[in-house]
């Protein structure tokens, strides 16, 4: 892709977001300077063992670092800045955020531990600025978290509202609404295109306001008579308070569970969007409070394997039990890809005697994102020439395309991660692809979603493995009994008589061996021996691992 071609044109570079609800990154690239808006994590599936988020593949933008003026954070969902920490030192370019953002985002790189210092530059909310090329304006949009800023995007060659995730919600209880006359006046100013949220495309109507929420909320908290179990996602800030004043008004003591639920009402204090009079536990001690006073905020509404209302669930978080009677209030929606995970929780609640209340039982979550009535309302404002659906998977992507042409959209276009776009009315279109993909954070490093040892990891959940090993003179005679372990296929226990068949089935192989046979061969008849066998036997392809030892006999 010859991107000098294009040095005066505006070009739209989608990394992530664009085939999937989540890890969003977006880059914008004129006069050969790059502009990168957010940087976020995903969800990892169940084809990725052992991991639990992924962010996106950089290795695009990390090669044209010196050409990257900066990164520019809409909001501090997860899924917009969640991957900076991870991705800063192949990036080392200066982070734009609000004073919200910009406190969750030092946050994380504490958590990271010491070493990374990261250049963040704090813009106040619906700020005006300049990087090289790229004037913004950023605009205040209701979302499921304060200081969502839409950036609008000015060049000399386009213009482009980047909406970030958004809502129009007239009563966000924390924050503003929205800058409907910033709005209006992009509009009036002449959108070219408008990269867009397309999470709810498929709702009608609009989702309702947090308002609605916070009464319904209230009241349930107030009926019930045991112990109470909210979980949220932490950053809904407004939900917090909610439930915070709920469990206020009931006169119940509130323990926060779960790491990202403390950080979280910690950074709302710092930024003066909590102002919560309750009495806090630890806990450890919320156990010694009577059931009928005890309220617990925790994470784990999406059912991620080590949040706290997983681990209640599965009886092992080191100190919150719950019995029957008590109740567990699901005050959020459910993320596509994470149903199977969410109902494992439930159903271990269940089995508990629990009471669950969702949002099928009581209007008790509100969606941060448009609906189509939303969306109409957007585009009525923006008036953009050209939509670039963006924040879902293909079919989000299509039907917000079909939908921003009913409302008199001349051009869109389906992005996919790694499509380079041409912004130009007109012309509108996708011109070229670069490298994109998913990079898995597997504990402390970042291993590449379809590389070698996730490959092998898979393969290892699914068939179990063999372990072969075996001593050799240096004379290349057999000098010792062959040992066999199979984890995940035979019990060293239960299974004794059937390894050590299989064992002797190896070692008449490898004693049938010319002396001075080399190690790689010695593998070899090992390793075709037990296939050949376990295969026989068991029916089973195992990953078989053979490990030969010189002796000096
Ligand atoms: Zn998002
Ligand atoms: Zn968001």
């Amino acid at each position: 892709m010859d991107f000098q071609k294009y040095q005066d044109r505006l070009l739209f570079v989608p990394l992530g977001g664009s085939n999937e609800v989540g890890m969003n990154l977006n880059l914008y690239a004129t006069q050969g300077k790059w502009l990168m808006v957010d940087c976020g994590i995903g969800f990892a599936h169940e084809y990725l063992p052992g991991v639990e988020v992924v962010v996106p593949d950089i290795e695009f933008i990390a090669e044209r670092k010196d050409q990257l003026l900066g990164l520019v954070l809409t909001h501090a969902h997860e899924d917009h800045l969640g991957a900076v920490p991870y991705l800063w030192r192949d990036l080392l370019c200066p982070i734009y955020a609000t004073p919200f953002t910009a406190s969750l985002l030092r946050h994380k790189f504490a958590e990271m531990g010491p070493g990374a210092k990261p250049q963040i530059t704090e813009v106040q909310p619906g700020a005006h600025f300049t990087l090289g090329p790229f004037e913004m304006q950023m605009i205040g949009i209701t979302h499921s978290i304060p200081e969502m800023q839409g950036v609008f995007i000015r060049t000399a060659a386009a213009t482009v509202m980047h909406t970030g995730d958004w809502k129009f919600d007239e009563h966000p209880l924390v924050g503003p609404v929205s800058d409907y006359a910033r709005l209006t006046a992009t509009g009036d100013s002449g959108v070219d295109a408008i990269v867009c949220d397309s999470t709810n495309v498929f709702i009608e109507g609009v989702g309702g306001s947090e308002e609605e929420v916070r009464d319904n909320l209230a009241g349930l908290i107030g009926q019930s008579q045991q112990r109470v179990v909210v979980t949220t996602f932490a950053s809904n800030i407004a939900r917090l308070e909610t439930i915070l004043i709920a469990a206020h008004r009931a006169g119940r003591i509130t323990c926060l569970a779960g790491r990202s639920i403390r950080r979280m009402v910690d950074a709302a204090h710092d930024a003066g969007y909590l102002a919560a009079e309750n009495e806090f536990v630890e806990e450890r001690e919320i156990m010694n409070v009577p059931r009928k006073d005890a309220l617990i905020i925790c994470t784990g509404c999406q059912g991620e394997p080590r949040a706290a209302l997983t681990r209640i669930a599965r009886g092992d978080h080191p100190s919150i039990r719950l019995s029957p009677g008590d109740t567990v209030i699901y005050a959020a929606r459910k993320i596509p890809g994470n149903d199977a995970r969410i109902h494992h929780t439930m159903n271990q609640l269940t089995r508990k005697g629990v009471e669950m209340i969702t949002d099928r039982e009581c209007h008790v979550h509100v969606s941060g994102h448009p609906a189509r009535g939303e969306l109409k309302r957007m585009y009525e404002m923006v008036r953009p020439k050209i939509a670039i659906p963006t924040h879902g998977e293909a079919r989000h992507l299509h039907e917000h395309a079909k939908y921003a042409r009913t409302l008199g959209v001349k051009e869109t276009v389906e992005a996919a991660n790694g499509n380079v776009i041409l912004i130009e009315p007109g012309n509108a279109g996708v011109i070229g692809q670069v490298r994109s993909g998913y990079i898995a954070v597997d504990g402390t490093s970042l291993l590449p979603a379809d590389g070698s040892v996730i490959r092998l990891r898979r393969k290892l959940r699914d068939d179990g493995c063999a372990l072969v090993s075996f001593c050799v003179s240096a004379r290349g005679e057999l000098v010792s009994p062959v040992q066999l372990f199979m984890p995940g296929v035979l019990d060293a226990q239960e299974d004794q008589e059937l390894l050590r068949q299989l064992a002797a089935e190896i070692q008449a192989e490898l004693e049938s061996a010319r002396p001075k046979s080399s190690d790689a061969q010695f593998k070899e008849l090992a390793h075709t021996a037990l296939r050949r066998a376990v295969k026989r036997d068991l029916d089973k392809k195992p990953v078989i691992e053979v490990a030969v030892l010189r002796v000096q006999i």
